[in-house]
């Protein structure tokens, strides 16, 4: 019997007056984040909440993400974190799509603004019965448009709970993903996948009570890469940390010395930035950096250059691990300890098997072979929330193939070749393709639309249409764009429009990305 709570629970017992969350100047113990999410637990039970209910959760890297997760836990419901730039069409599907019963949105603020604020998304939503906003405001009005907060909400609940316990093989966590078809999916996560990811990745990162680490928080908590290797390795260790709700890197540089940061992890492309800070402002690095014993990089490719440089700059080996939100995700990790091999994801993780795989699930043995990796153990997710299609194509036998392409050496070390899938990752973030060229099509003058990610300095990936308009339809680059922005989280949009009259296509009449940009490889 398990609930993923109690990795908060335990710390919260052996270290009540270490300090859990800081933000800025304020600071939150494991006493307090521990009794406050007891609170949230309370109050989610006494709207009608019920164990295995879903409970959907908007909120950037502020000590309320934490209060709440571990709150929803606690009540025994399922936690479904969506990603805070979402606008209020994308928060609506996530919520139907979930079966969410209750929203928590933060409100947003001038500095720290939200996509969409969801009142709308959360009034169409069959099943939502109950959204509270989240505020960091103390003069925000008690409501808006009949929705009050959840300061007020708590602020007589009980500080005490008897948490709800769970079976390790209950969902824990919902995580929206779009795997390698178009729509969103909820990868649904277990107490067991979550609680040992968590676990695991302490085993790797050397991480126990007696390190003390504080980490840097600025990875999105509500993406899997967050939340296991900072926020759920974290707490389990009673490590400290430090929030950082938007990534800047200057702020980073600054935190990491005022904080005496131990522990960094981020995409590339954050390391990229805090190289490119450090050299607008040359300073004693060891300042700076003199706390840091760990750098971990995941998400994306990590170019040779940046681990490099990086090594060189802070005179720290950044660790790179591999994974997927449907694996929780930590499945493979640099050899800690062991030689670096730049350019490779490293090794499968304590308990998880890992293969090649070609299409029909034979496994690709030939040396040097490329095939798609398939992983099994501990991490992998149940399936997709109600899509057992989707997840048949994906699970088999334990295995889950993960769509991206790898090779791996005689010392069991992969590196991943190309993605089998469309996704374009811009600065972090996930971008399907597929999911942005059906937007587009509900454009009156575009007939067909095929989206790529093309290389950029600062985003590592740029988002990039091919667009054949209707016949006689006359519409500016500039306008498809200014139109695309209103329609999804800005990440998302296409930041140029190239107006074409063809596309190149395969004989079934697939569009050949390939040949427009960096582009999915066949198996
Ligand atoms: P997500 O489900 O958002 O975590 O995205 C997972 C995808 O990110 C994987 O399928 C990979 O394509 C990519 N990814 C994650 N880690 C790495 C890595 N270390 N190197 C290359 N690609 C990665």
């Amino acid at each position: 019997m398990l609930n993923l709570s109690v990795l908060l629970e335990d710390s919260a017992r052996r270290f009540p007056d270490r300090d859990a969350l800081i933000l800025g100047d304020a600071r939150m113990t494991y006493a307090d984040l521990d009794a406050r999410s007891n609170q949230v637990a309370n109050l989610l039970m006494s709207c009608g909440i019920e164990p295995g209910d879903k409970v959907a959760l908007s909120c950037p890297n502020i000590p309320q993400f934490p209060v709440v997760y571990y709150g929803i836990l606690k009540a025994g419901a399922v936690v479904v974190p969506l990603n805070v730039l979402l606008k209020d069409r994308e928060i609506a599907y996530h919520l139907a799509d979930s079966d969410a019963k209750a929203y928590l949105c933060y409100d947003g603020t001038p500095d720290l603004p939200m996509g969409e604020y969801g009142r709308s998304a959360f009034t169409q939503s069959p099943h939502c019965r109950s959204m509270f906003r989240i505020t960091t405001d103390p003069d925000a009005p008690a409501t808006i448009d009949g929705i009050g907060t959840l300061a007020d909400a708590v602020a007589d609940r009980d500080a005490e709970v008897e948490t709800v316990v769970r079976e390790p093989g209950d969902t824990a966590v919902i995580l929206y993903t779009s795997g390698t078809t178009g729509k969103p999916k909820g990868a649904e996560l277990t107490h067991a996948n979550m609680v040992l990811n968590a676990l695991t990745a302490n085993r790797l990162f050397d991480s126990t009570p007696a390190t003390h680490d504080r980490y840097l928080v600025t990875l999105p908590l509500f993406h899997s890469f967050g939340q296991t290797v900072t926020l759920n390795a974290g707490i389990s260790v009673g490590a400290t940390l430090v929030l950082l709700p938007r990534f800047e890197a200057a702020a980073a540089l600054d935190l990491i010395e005022r904080e005496n940061i131990t522990v960094f992890a981020g995409v590339p492309t954050m390391y990229w930035g805090l190289l490119g800070a450090l050299d607008e402002h040359p300073a004693d690095i060891d300042r700076i950096a003199g706390n840091m014993r760990l750098a971990i990089s995941g998400g994306a490719a990590l170019p040779v250059e940046i681990l490099t440089r990086f090594a060189d700059r802070f005179g720290v080996q950044i660790l790179e691990g591999y994974g997927l939100s449907e694996t929780s995700p930590l499945a493979t990790f640099s050899d800690p300890g062991g030689d670096p091999r730049p350019g490779s994801i490293g090794v499968p993780v304590w308990g998880i098997e890992a293969r090649l795989v070609d299409k029909d699930w034979n496994t690709v043995t030939g040396a040097g072979d490329i095939g798609e990796i398939a992983l099994r153990g501990h991490n992998i997710m149940k399936g997709y929330y109600n899509r057992p299609d989707a997840t048949a194509e994906v699970l088999r036998d334990g295995w889950f193939r993960t769509g991206d392409l790898a090779r791996v050496d005689d010392d069991g070390f992969y590196y991943i070749v190309d993605r089998a899938k469309d996704l374009i990752v811009r600065g972090g973030f996930n971008v399907y393709p597929r999911e942005i060229e059906e937007v587009l099509l509900g454009h009156d003058a575009i007939s067909l639309a095929a989206v790529v990610g093309v290389p950029d300095d600062s985003h590592g990936e740029e988002i990039k249409a091919y667009v054949i308009l209707e016949p006689g339809a006359r519409v500016t680059a500039d306008e498809v764009i200014a139109w695309a922005k209103q329609q999804m989280a800005s990440y998302k949009y296409p930041r140029t429009v190239e107006f074409v009259t063809t596309l190149p296509m395969t004989a079934t009449g697939k569009i050949l990305k390939r040949e427009l940009g960096r582009a999915p490889a066949a198996l």
